[in-house]
């Protein structure tokens, strides 16, 4: 599988105290992605210019895809061929090759650092991206935790075939679905893909799943009483829904776009106020009886 990210202890996917694998590469295109690093299915190097001391080492690069003049530095990406060369030899950390390959047993491996921690609630994450977009891992990785007792979480937009989410859902514990628009033309205006998000949930009440409904709230786009109403009628329609989380739109992930040579399509540089996150949350507690809350 081709990992982006593996973050030990976190707290924030999931409940418990979990192991969060990132894998790479996601079918959506979400204006607001806070993981640019995450969307390509191939390994790609990050540049972060103000770590960069300019000392030239990188000229080791056999395409010559580092370009030098006065105190400009940049990359020529259609020479770079992400062989990692570069990323070596930087001491200052300013260049890293984004994505590795990794096997389930080293998965397994990295889980088992944290596994002390679990507990009875934590676990492993698999996150992205998209994790169903590299789905023969997915189910191998998810059958291979389930096989060693280890509580199992996957957060997925959804955008899937019933017939993967099926198999998925046996070794699933939780699923973290998120919900980022209900409406078909602003789903393709604000994601790329038009369809509705939360077709899979009649799915997965069907098959007696545990599902967290997580919620970007993305200031100007879908912050508002309608998208709130939208929320809690799935709580309410779907019963595989146990909670609803409001995720704060944060700027945090603008700067990793220049990093990886891609620009951001939605560049609200402030977080979601907190008193207008409070109102929603308000809101959307009053509509369902599904506890709600943030995990800000
Ligand atoms: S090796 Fe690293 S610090 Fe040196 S010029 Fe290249 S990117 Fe900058
Ligand atoms: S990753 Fe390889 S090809 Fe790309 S810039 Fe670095 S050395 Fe050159």
């Amino acid at each position: 599988m081709l990992v982006f990210n593996i973050q030990h202890f976190s707290t924030h996917d999931g409940p418990g105290i979990r192991t969060v694998i990132f894998l790479k590469g996601c079918p959506l295109n979400c204006a607001w992605c806070h993981n640019p690093e995450g969307k390509g299915f191939a390994p790609e190097l990050s540049f972060d210019s103000a770590r960069c001391i300019g000392c030239g080492k990188c000229r080791v690069c056999p395409n010559g895809a580092h370009m030098f003049d006065g105190n400009s530095h940049r990359i020529d990406r259609t020479k770079c061929t992400a062989c990692g060369e570069c990323a070596k030899i930087c001491p200052a950390g300013a260049l890293e090759l984004v994505g590795k390959e990794y096997t389930v047993s080293e998965l397994l491996a990295e889980a088992a650092k944290d596994s002390v921690f679990y507990g009875n609630d934590g676990g492993v994450t698999i996150s992205g991206g998209e994790p169903f977009a590299q789905f023969d891992g997915l189910l191998e990785l998810l059958k291979a935790l389930r096989a060693a007792g280890i509580n199992t979480a996957v957060e997925t937009s959804g955008f899937t075939s019933p017939e993967k989410l099926t198999a998925a859902a046996e070794y699933t514990d939780l699923f973290l679905y998120d919900c980022k628009l209900t409406d078909e033309e602003l789903s393709r205006k604000y994601t790329g893909v038009g369809f509705a998000l939360s077709a899979g949930l009649p799915l997965l009440d069907k098959l007696g799943a545990r599902v967290v409904l997580r919620c970007p709230i993305i200031p100007g786009v879908n912050d508002d009483s309608r998208h709130i109403n939208e929320i809690a009628g799935l709580c309410e329609k779907h019963g595989c829904i146990t909670s609803a989380e409001l995720e704060p739109y944060h700027p945090l992930g603008l700067r990793k776009y220049a990093a990886v040579g891609r620009s951001a399509a939605y560049t609200y540089d402030k977080r979601l106020d907190e008193s207008r996150l409070s109102a929603l949350l308000d809101e959307l507690g009053k509509l369902t009886a599904k506890p709600v809350y943030t995990n800000n």
